[in-house]
């Protein structure tokens, strides 16, 4: 392994999900949905399949149907107009499009500002990219994990390239504000820096609303937006992710995608094309739902001892272990499945700060309600 990648060894969710099913525990670790998308969709990508749609090499920027359903969905949503031929970049999964933004973006020693704990592949896709991570730690005051502005603005300097966000927030559940991401915005404008903006969970809000870093002045232009159809559909499995900016930093990050994956998930790009056409009440029933799923977690861990930070976001309800006598969250985490027979995961892997983030473990709520009840009276045995 080279110097770049050294240290990044297994991810915590490939360690976590073993670990689960050798002791046989509920994986609330992993976030992944355990009940499939919808059937429509699934039929959809039956159809491709089967009529031969995509089976073979789809064209690198993605099949046109499926850029212009993600054109569309931005501007129902967000009233944001893409051209899908010259804006619109499908990639497998947001994992790849974050990798392949930044592989394209930064110049070897270049600074890239991420909000800390971070999603894991960022750090990794940093240092291929042979950038430095300067990380800006969210922390909780008033039961939620806030943004300080004052320390993003100070950990801007003459080196720093790119600013990589993410809203809704994963682990912390945190959304950002309009007010913070104003801040964010005009912080952008003033020192010329690119934003690459992870929103795979744009659907997934409870509380509040999710507003794209594009819509704000002076953002369009200098913002890469990523999201995917792993959350907010239900299909994880299928890897459909995808880029909108301007034409210039789209066939940046195209350029590094060619050679990357050049092309994925053919049958599926058709598939997600309908899913991103349902209707409204698709994804207003979705996001309840998964609110309900949020609460009654929430609820249960709080009588189960735990410190809750009520997410507003995500798939994931952050907690601090310290009034169960815990300190040590990776020790905790590693017990767990022995102690009650739930596996989570520790919020302290997603920090460079790790001291900041030792006592919080993250536990997913996107599972059936039935999961979820047994996951609480497991935990309840930790008293
Ligand atoms: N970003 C964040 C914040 C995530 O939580 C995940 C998810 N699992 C991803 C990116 C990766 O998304 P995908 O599965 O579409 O590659
Ligand atoms: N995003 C998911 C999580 O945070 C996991 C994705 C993965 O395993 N790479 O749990």
């Amino acid at each position: 392994l080279n110097r770049r990648l050294a240290g990044f060894g297994t991810t915590i969710f490939a360690e976590m999900s073993a670990l689960a099913t050798a002791t046989g525990s509920v994986n609330l670790g992993q976030g992944f949905p355990d009940t499939d998308g919808p059937e429509e969709v699934r039929e959809a990508a039956v159809r491709a399949l089967r009529d031969g749609r995509g089976n073979q090499y789809p064209p690198g920027p993605g099949v046109p149907e499926l850029r212009t359903a993600i054109a569309e969905h931005q501007r129902r949503r967000y009233a944001l107009g893409y051209d899908p031929d010259t804006e619109v970049l499908v990639t497998a999964g947001a994992t790849e499009a974050i990798a392949a933004a930044l592989l394209a973006l930064v110049e070897p020693g270049d600074e890239v500002i991420a909000l800390e704990p971070y999603y894991d592949s960022y750090a990794a896709c940093i240092a291929m990219a042979g950038g430095t991570r300067v990380p800006v730690t969210l922390r909780p005051s008033d039961g939620r994990f806030r943004l300080d502005l004052d320390e993003l603005r100070a950990a801007v300097t003459d080196r720093t390239r790119l600013l990589l966000l993410n809203t809704p927030h994963n682990p912390t559940g945190t959304v950002l504000t309009r007010e913070e991401l104003s801040a964010v915005a005009a912080l952008a404008v003033e020192r010329d820096l690119l934003v690459i903006t992870d929103e795979v969970y744009e659907h997934l809000v409870f509380e509040g609303e999710h507003l794209p870093l594009a819509g704000f002045p002076g953002m369009r232009e200098r913002t890469v937006t990523v999201s995917s159809a792993g959350k907010t559909f239900s299909f994880t499995g299928w890897k459909v992710g995808w880029v909108t900016s301007s034409p210039d930093l789209v066939n940046a990050v195209r350029t590094a995608k060619q050679f990357l994956t050049y092309v994925s998930s053919g049958p599926f790009q058709y598939a997600v094309a309908a899913a991103l056409r349902l209707p409204d009440e698709y994804f207003t029933g979705f996001t309840a739902d998964l609110r309900a799923k949020r609460d009654l977690l929430a609820s249960g861990l709080a009588e189960a001892g735990f410190e809750v930070f009520r997410p507003a976001g995500t798939y994931f309800v952050t907690t601090d272990i310290r009034p169960l006598g815990a300190t040590d969250g990776v020790a905790f985490c590693r017990e767990l499945p022995a102690r009650c027979g739930v596996v989570a995961i520790p919020n302290e892997v997603f920090y460079d700060a790790k001291e900041a983030g030792t006592s919080f473990v993250r536990f997913a709520f996107c599972k059936r309600t039935e999961v979820l009840h047994d996951a609480i009276s497991r935990l309840k045995r930790l008293r």
